[in-house]
This record gives structure tokens, sequence and C-alpha cells, in this order.
């Protein structure tokens, strides 16, 4: 599907990919999943036909017999059948979730724990573009309902710093601003920015330095007293337990594809929260079930003390049988059980591509 485009520190996006998942069970439930693949080779080395193969050939023969209520024991099938496909991995986790849900009549957020608001704040990503752009992209985001803007960055410190201070001129105090480098900064240049980006009133900054470098992370804290949140360098709990060993991170940034699903999700959450630091659900520009699963997961976290990224909503359409609307810079926890919305089934047979 072709989206506005849309660049970070590693690709430009142009068009949203994604496979669709159903399983179905011997009462004829189905349960959807969404295996997002628009940020792929680059950064998880997948693609749209590798995560098709993984599943038809592979997943899909595995999980025939299994129990659609023991999604656990589920999960374990997909990591001894093709545990490495991550994007494959995370679309049949959302799609077995969402099947449990339909057959026990719960959302998705019951079984993870159970939901802790029925409303979630939501931030937009900026692509990386030049100083005016950014500040007329802020107005457009605003304008859609956004109240936290998130800043890719990583490509020229210098053309950052301006872009925040050029975004912050725009929208005033009432919007709240984030940074994300995604890896793209070193050290110093780290140390440069993020004392020129104070002056920009940050919430945080996202991983200003490669995903190995937890020492300088654990410096930057120090010395800068900014915030730091960690994406790059989080992928499963252990990653977790070395982060906060290395005292590197103020907050994680949690992303349902990055995890390989909802119940990897949850454990990293658990793991972070046991060391007393807090999550944020990020984006991969989901545009099917995978966006009302995002929510689910959010909403079942204790403490969720930053907004969670739903950019998608701003660069694509959604294909889902129902709109998400932010109101008040929030967006509503669906009602209905598993991930609480359908795909859009007559929109996505107008962009389906056979694999
Ligand atoms: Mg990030």
């Amino acid at each position: 599907m072709p989206m506005h485009g849309f660049t970070d520190a590693y690709s430009t996006y142009s068009m949203n990919q994604f496979v669709l998942i159903r399983i179905e069970n011997d009462d004829g439930k189905i349960g959807y999943g969404e295996a997002p693949c628009t940020v792929t080779v680059g950064f998880y080395g997948e693609t749209l036909e590798s995560t098709t193969i993984a599943i038809r050939n592979y997943i899909a023969p595995a999980l025939i017999g299994a129990d659609p209520l023991n999604v656990r024991k589920a999960i374990l099938i997909v990591n001894q059948t093709h545990g490495a496909a991550f994007l494959a991995k995370t679309g049949i986790d959302i799609a077995l979730h969402d099947l449990a849900g339909k057959i026990l009549n719960v959302p998705t957020s019951t079984l993870l724990g159970g939901a802790q608001r029925a409303t979630l704040p939501v931030a937009s990503e900026i692509g990386i573009v030049e100083p005016e752009q950014a500040a007329k992209e802020s107005i457009r985001l605003v304008e859609l309902g956004f109240k936290v803007i998130k800043l890719k960055a990583g490509n020229n410190a210098e053309t950052d710093v301006k872009n925040a201070r050029a975004v912050r001129d725009q929208v005033g105090d009432e919007i709240e601003l984030r940074v994300d480098p995604n890896a793209g900064w070193s050290r110093y240049e780290s140390l440069k920015a993020i004392k020129e980006l104070t002056k920009c009133d940050l919430a945080y900054v996202e991983q200003p330095l490669p995903r190995w470098d937890l020492e300088g992370l654990a410096y930057l804290r120090k010395t800068t007293g900014v915030p730091i949140m960690l994406d790059e360098s989080v992928w499963d709990p252990h990653d977790v337990i070395k982060v906060v060993e290395a005292k590197a991170a103020d907050l994680i940034n949690i992303k349902i594809t990055k995890a390989g699903g909802l119940k990897n999700s949850i454990d990293i959450y658990t793991t972070a929260q046991a060391s007393g630091i807090p999550c944020i659900v990020g984006t991969e520009l989901e545009a099917c079930v995978a966006a009302p699963a995002k929510l689910q997961l959010a909403s079942s976290f204790e403490d969720l003390p930053f907004a969670v990224e739903f950019t998608e909503l701003a660069y694509q359409n959604m294909l889902l049988d129902k709109p998400l609307k932010i109101e008040n810079g929030c967006l509503h926890l669906p009602g209905g059980p598993g991930s609480g919305l359908y795909p859009d089934m007559k929109s996505i047979e107008q962009h389906k591509v056979a694999v």
C-alpha cells in the first residue's frame, strides 16, 4: 500500500507492506494477525517474501492441531519451528491472542493480565527532513490531534538540533517533544547535540548511540542529565538485564515486532518493571490489526508515563474495519474481543499481492 514518504536513519519508506494471517479453530472462530513488513531488510533482515514462506511452509503446518487456548504452548511450537523469523512470529502471536480472545469473548488485554486504562495518549513521528519542512509537518500532526511529536534524527546532528528548534518554535510549549537518532550519533555528537537539545525542552532522547554501546549510553545519562530511552539495545528480557546492569537506560521502547510478539513484549515489560524502568510501545508502521494489538499491550502496563507511538495514523491509510480516532491526544482501547478491530477485507483485497 503506498504511504506518505517517511525517512529515518536507516531508510526511506514509501510502501507499506504486511502479511495478513488467519488462524481458524474447529468451531470456525478466526484470529487475525499482522506481520508488519514495512521496516524490513535494513533493520530485521526479513522481507514480505521470507515472512510468507516462513509461515506458509513451516509455522502454519506445525500449528495444526495445537490448543488455541494454550497460547504459550503454541508460541513455543512457533519458536521450535522457525524461531528466528521475527516478523512471522509477531503476526502469528497477534493472531493467536486474537483467536483465544474470541473463543473466551475477552479482549487481548485481559489475556495479558488486564487493561489498566481505556484511553492511551499517542505520539507521531516526523521523518528526517529539513527544518522548514519539520515545522510544517508539526502543524499537520497537531491538526490531526497529536500532542506528542517524536523527531527522527541521526543523519546529521546539526540538522537534528535545528529541526527540534524549528518544531519547538512552531508548536509552542504545550506539545511534548522527543528525539530519536536511531543509533546514528557518535558519543561526541551526542554530547554536543543533547546539550543544545535541552534548550528545546525534550521529554527524552531515544537511542543516540549504537545498540552495543551500553557504556557510552550510561556515560551520556550521567553527564547530560537528559533521560535516555533505549530501543535498538533491547530485543528481549536478557537485554533488559544487561541494560540495567550497565545503568544505560531510564526508559525502554518496546515494539511488538522487535520483541517477536505480545507474549515476548510482556516478558520485556515485566523485566523492565521489576528493574524500575518504565516502558512505552513504539511503532513499526503497523497498518492493520497489529495497531489495535499495540493498544491492547500498552493498556495492560501498570505504568505508562509517555505516549504510545502511532505514526501510522499520520502517514498512511489504516486497513481496519473501524477508524482509530484521536480524541484529546488519545486513542480509546477498542471494546471487542481479541485485538478489538477486524481487517478491512475490502480494501485489503484491492491491495493484495500474491507471494
Ligand atoms: Mg526508536
